[in-house]
């Protein structure tokens, strides 16, 4: 193998999805004089992570997904899957490799929840066992009862069930990506909360590699790896790890983002270490009210508002013992520690600037 093939095997194996000074400009009523939906985007998706794309509605979110699979074609640059050039790839081939996931999901009303998940199986003429296999174990994957759930017709199912089929469906033949536009957007508060606990252990199962569009900032911090805050034309503000972008917004836009609820944000992402705590309660075996190492900062908030009337904290377990007290002080201590982790945390290669771009 040449040195070049060798060098673009080893780039290829830092990234899923590469876009590379990619734009579009939708050729509308002002025949395409317009602002560019997308202006010279360049973004890696590395394999086998969650990169999930935020932004306000507009700012080319859903237009940057769709050129990934040609639902849209780019107006220049390139779009390369695991090293191909995705225009040179047959659409219908293109769309087996990446599962596609919407909103609303777009389930074929009079086909049983079974026929929806074997859509593509059928296409690519699996046998009826083969595929039926496959269908109970997707089903049971989403958590969804084969048994129970394989003969339903999609009006017989909640917004949550119906997103989980879509889900199903999607991964029906295992695709190496996975491409998620507002997923559970359609999904009650606490419907999607469970939605996206459970699609994170999927995708840490499978190792599945995720492009995910939302505008909802809470959303991207929670299900993210990496999270790419866009703004018009799908300019990159920041991209970032979720912590990051929380603890250290880049830019003003970020910052109006992440909001008022930075600190409420950072407790969700946060979880209760050793270092946190006082400790000289360590070794003593307790009863009653405790937190467990590791719990996530939000909760155990909620355990000092109920169980430490007193104001000397609870005492904290790891396996069964106790190795300290956790205090306010202790949570503040925590965040600031999580703050630091941020400021400190790995910074990513950001897509150079326009003017940047212009003069590298
Ligand atoms: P987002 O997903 O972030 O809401 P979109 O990618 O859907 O943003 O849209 C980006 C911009 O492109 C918007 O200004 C939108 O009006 C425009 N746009 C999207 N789709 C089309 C289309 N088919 N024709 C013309 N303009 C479009």
């Amino acid at each position: 193998m040449s040195d070049v093939a060798d060098s673009v095997l080893q780039v290829a194996d830092e990234w899923a999805i590469r876009f590379d000074g990619v734009s579009k400009r939708y050729a509308s009523g002002e025949a395409g004089k317009g602002p560019a939906a997308v202006h010279d985007l360049n973004l890696d998706v590395r394999p086998h992570e969650v990169l999930v794309l935020v932004g306000p509605s507009g700012c080319g979110k859903s237009t940057t997904m769709r050129m990934a699979n040609r639902l849209v074609e780019p107006t220049s640059g390139r779009i390369l899957l695991e090293g191909d050039d995705v225009t040179d790839v047959d659409p219908v081939q293109l769309r087996r490799r990446m599962g596609y996931v919407i909103q609303n999901v777009g389930l074929f009303p009079h086909r049983t929840v079974a026929q929806n998940v074997a859509t593509v199986p059928k296409l690519l003429g699996w046998d009826r066992k083969r595929t039926r296999d496959r269908v109970d174990e997707l089903l049971a994957l989403v958590g969804l009862e084969p048994s129970r759930y394989a003969k339903r017709y999609p009006h017989e199912l909640s917004g949550g069930e119906r997103q989980r089929v879509g889900v199903a469906r999607a991964l029906a033949t295992d695709p190496p990506v996975l491409l998620m536009d507002e997923p559970f957007g359609a999904v009650d508060p606490v419907g999607r909360r469970r939605l996206q606990t459970e699609f994170a252990r999927i995708q840490r199962e499978l190792g599945t590699t995720v492009m995910l569009v939302t505008h909802d900032i809470d959303e991207a911090v929670r299900m993210a790896d990496r999270v790419a805050v866009l703004s018009e034309g799908a300019h990159i503000e920041q991209l970032a790890p979720p912590l990051e972008i929380v603890a250290h917004p880049a830019t003003d836009r970020v910052a109006d983002l992440v909001g008022r609820g930075r600190t409420a944000r950072l407790m969700s992402l946060g979880r209760l270490e050793r270092a946190d705590l006082e400790d000289d309660e360590a070794g003593t075996v307790v009863d009653g009210p405790h937190v467990e190492l590791g719990t996530d900062l939000g909760d155990v908030l909620d355990h000092l508002v109920d169980e430490d009337r007193g104001g000397v904290g609870v005492p904290v377990w790891e396996n069964g013992q106790a190795i300290g007290r956790v205090t306010g002080q202790s949570v503040l201590r925590a965040l600031r520690r999580l703050a630091d982790e941020g400021r400190t945390g790995e910074q990513e290669p950001l897509a150079l600037a326009d003017d940047e771009a212009a003069t590298a």
